[in-house]
């Protein structure tokens, strides 16, 4: 029975590479018709943030990603929360204690600082050095009321070895694992220890998670090993990288799943994109729906080397995705960005006809929404490139006079009547069809590329045309223009 987890801490927002593990922990878990089960890790209350456990939760949904168990949902595994298991760590902890396998630990912050200090100046890694290894309960009673930590006795000897299902097996020699803390003086378990108790009692069958855990894997298989639990599979997916190769930070962009959408990119091309992030299907195929990434998805094809991030194939996806959703998807997903805009689409054409004409050219929501506006408000002002090429002759504004008063008389608006008035008109002016089409879509959009003039003339209506055509025709007239920076 596959039961895997993702265990944020909730310590800010759903991150590019947090929801990359969580997908994948979904993608398996679906596949193998398993349980996904949502763990909060918060046992370190002074890292919390408030509310960022609702606001991980809402990321994932919008991507898509649901689990089966967890904080919101309950499930017989629960409490969700670490820090609503203290009990169960307590009779764990208590457990080692008795075992001899763990030990109470008295030094004070300054003789551990000295030794880090002594460590440092030979050239050594920093390690605990066992002053209170060998205390005996006796010991631990005559320092009644002293604080002290709980640390796992590691052996001294010998290598623990994790068997990754995407690395293979990993080596990690005990000499350079020291007798880490389980447990603060305060009593708050220590990650390490209730991730190792917590994937036990939750009956985790497989540890997917980010390689930068890697390290923390023989610590967690020592503390299993002193309990006597048996081992979860583990799976390290590989890091994400940004173009050149170093940590991605904030310096490379939005790297969270809020700011992603606030920048227009839809939830179905993110978790696409994700999914490409060290995953590939078995096909050449780039874009699939979540349903074919769950009948793929295989832990042997998640790759080993590093992810690279790369926003332009994340904006070509996204791209993909407003060209290939249905239409009222689409148009859902705009909505919020033409309000924020104050683009108001009730008195204009249909929006779904609109998003059709315009959705080609787009990559992203917000270049949608500046790319429909002009179905709604009339240019205030005409690109300068344009007004260069388009409106500088004299001529153009007869020209465009003449485009009005033919477009006024027409009996029906539509693509085809548009287009046989544009060819006549050229014929009787004695110009190619180029030559009125793109003043009239300068001077109707205020820009120099866009749909179809034909197809667009036909969504905006006669109305609005001829008005718009008029109003570029008097300023080219009077010789000023007014141009756009
Ligand atoms: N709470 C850890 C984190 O957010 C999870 C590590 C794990 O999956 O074991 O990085």
């Amino acid at each position: 029975m596959v039961r895997v987890r993702y265990a944020p801490s909730p310590t800010g927002t759903l991150h590019i590479g947090g929801a990359r593990t969580a997908l994948f922990n979904f993608l398996f878990a679906r596949h193998h018709q398993g349980t996904m089960v949502l763990r909060v890790e918060d046992t370190d209350q002074a890292r919390l943030i408030p509310g960022s456990e609702a606001a991980m939760m809402e990321g994932l949904r919008s991507l898509g990603i649901v689990w089966d168990e967890g904080p919101d949902v309950g499930g017989a595994y629960g409490p969700y929360r670490q820090s609503e298991r203290r009990d169960l760590y307590r009779r764990y902890l208590s457990q080692l204690e008795a075992s001899g396998r763990a030990y109470r630990c008295y030094c004070t912050p300054a003789e551990l600082e000295a030794d880090r200090q002594r460590q440092r100046a030979q050239g050594l890694p920093p390690r605990y050095v066992g002053r209170c290894r060998s205390l005996t309960p006796a010991d631990w009673a005559e320092r009644e009321g002293l604080p002290y930590v709980l640390r796992l006795k590691v052996p001294s000897q010998g290598r623990t070895v994790v068997q990754d299902l995407i690395r293979g097996a990993v080596e990690f020699e005990h000499a350079v694992l020291d007798d880490f803390v389980l447990c603060k003086s305060d009593g708050t378990p220590v990650y390490n220890f209730a991730a190792a108790v917590d994937d036990y009692t939750m009956a985790i069958s497989h540890v997917i998670r980010g390689e930068e855990h890697l390290s923390n894997t023989p610590k967690q298989i020592l503390v299993s090993q002193a309990l006597e639990f048996p081992l979860p599979a583990y799976a390290h997916v590989p890091m994400i990288l940004a173009p050149d190769r170093s940590k991605l930070s904030k310096r490379h962009g939005a790297t969270s799943v809020e700011e992603y959408r606030a920048q227009g990119i839809l939830p179905e091309a993110l978790v696409n994109y994700l999914l490409l992030l060290g995953w590939s299907p078995p096909e050449e195929r780039e874009i699939m729906s979540l349903a074919e990434a769950i009948g793929w998805f295989d832990l042997a094809r998640v790759q080993k080397t590093a992810a690279i991030y790369d926003l332009k194939k994340l904006e070509w996806m996204n791209g993909q995705y407003l060209r290939l959703l249905p239409i009222e998807r689409v148009v859902d997903a705009v909505r919020p960005f033409l309000d924020a805009r104050g683009i108001a689409v009730q008195a204009g054409p249909p929006l779904d006809q609109v998003v059709a004409l315009t959705r080609e050219r787009a990559r992203t929501l917000v270049e949608l929404a500046e790319n429909l506006r002009f179905f709604y408000e009339p240019p205030q002002a005409y690109e300068a490139k344009g007004v260069a090429k388009y409106f500088e002759e004299p001529a153009v504004g007869e020209r465009l006079e003449r485009v009005a008063a033919a477009l006024e008389l027409l009996a029906t608006w539509d693509h085809d009547a548009l287009a046989q008035t544009f060819d006549r008109l050229a014929e009787e002016l004695g110009l190619k069809r180029a030559q009125l089409i793109h003043p009239v879509r300068l001077a109707v959009t205020g820009r120099t590329v866009g749909p179809g003039l034909f197809e667009l003339l036909a969504v905006l209506g006669p109305g609005e045309t001829v008005h718009r055509v008029r109003r570029a025709a008097e300023a080219v007239l009077a010789g000023a223009v007014p141009i756009a920076d």
